[in-house]
């Protein structure tokens, strides 16, 4: 019921823009790091001091003119700038939608291949994130192209698709994040209960630490990490094939942790004032994350 709700509020357009103008609030500080790029430089720093990377999401969607990709375009380009000229270790994630993929496909084309090239130059990768069902194919279809004159390129599997291990297989020679899927889709697409996303993003995982080229972990789910621990242990996939990840602002002591461990370890960093879907795809994966939403109210 909770997911539900939230997911139908995280789709709102009018509470999106509402959201946008009154700055980070309900709690979503202690998600998002930063409204701006210097705030957000200072966060990946203090995550690189603890030897975490950082891949780095300028938050936005539901974009549906070219004036307002063209702008998110233009501050991803300025984040890629920063990454080189702090020197620090992260990499950059990007919605298509948010670069126009609604609005005409050559033109979100161009606006990737722009912000690709900029990083290649720098060595920097660019995750291409993964939305819902409507935009998969049309995702997949940018990275084929971008992949024809870039290496520094790769994108998400959502194991919750039937389809993601056609998809796996097909781009196995990608740096590919797997994930659970975090959208609401239907099951014409995808699978609905737990134990079975929970079964096929085992099998994924599993297929690419030993088929692919380098994997992305990406989960809050300490059984699914426990679980690879002793994957990679039983064989022998060296740490450099690897890394864990997870969203900004959940479960630091584990991230820590795993970093300390001696594992590669890669934090989402969002950054942005349009913070809105983002923090209801929180809630509506969690809701115990509405704790943070009430301890920001109560604070007051
Ligand atoms: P869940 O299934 O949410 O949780 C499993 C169990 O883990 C819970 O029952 C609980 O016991 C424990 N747990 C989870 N969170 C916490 C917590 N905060 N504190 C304590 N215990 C906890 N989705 C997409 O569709 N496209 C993307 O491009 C994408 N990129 C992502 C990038 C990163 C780095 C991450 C971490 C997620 C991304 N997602 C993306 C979201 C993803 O698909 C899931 O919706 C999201 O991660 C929730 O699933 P989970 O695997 O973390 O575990």
């Amino acid at each position: 019921m909770l997911k539900d709700l939230f997911m139908g509020l995280s789709q709102n357009q009018l509470l999106n823009s509402a959201a946008k103008k009154y700055g980070l609030k309900l709690g979503a500080q202690n998600v998002v790091a930063g409204t701006n790029i210097e705030e957000t430089i200072k966060s990946i720093k203090e995550l690189n001091s603890h030897g975490i990377s950082c891949t780095v999401d300028n938050l936005g969607e539901f974009v549906y003119e070219k004036e307002e990709a063209t702008e998110a375009k233009e501050q991803i380009l300025k984040v890629i700038d920063a990454i080189h000229e702090n020197d620090v270790d992260a990499h950059i994630s990007l919605k298509p939608t948010q670069l126009g993929l609604d609005i005409d496909y050559t033109f979100c084309l161009n606006n990737l291949e722009e912000i690709v090239d900029r990083a290649s130059k720098y060595n920097i990768h660019v995750n291409i994130d993964m939305e819902d069902n409507s935009h998969l194919q049309p995702s997949f279809d940018l990275l084929d192209e971008l992949s024809r004159n870039y290496d520094n390129v790769g994108t998400v599997i959502q194991a919750y698709f039937y389809r993601a291990e056609e998809d796996i297989q097909k781009y196995k020679n990608f740096r590919l994040r797997i994930v659970k899927g975090a959208y609401k889709e239907p099951k014409e697409f995808a699978y609905q209960e737990k134990k079975e996303i929970d079964e096929n993003f085992i099998k994924l995982i599993e297929w690419h630490l030993l088929n692919g080229k380098f994997t992305s972990i990406a989960t809050h789910d300490h059984n699914i990490i426990n679980h690879v621990k002793k994957f990679v242990k039983a064989n022998n996939i060296p740490n450099d094939k690897f890394e864990f990840q997870m969203l900004y602002g959940f479960r630091r002591e584990m991230q820590l942790q795993l970093a300390s461990e001696g594992y590669n370890f890669c934090t989402y960093v969002p950054f942005g004032s349009d913070w809105y879907g983002y923090f209801m795809r929180r809630l509506a994966e969690r809701p115990q994350n509405l704790n943070l939403v009430v301890k920001q109210v109560f604070n007051k």
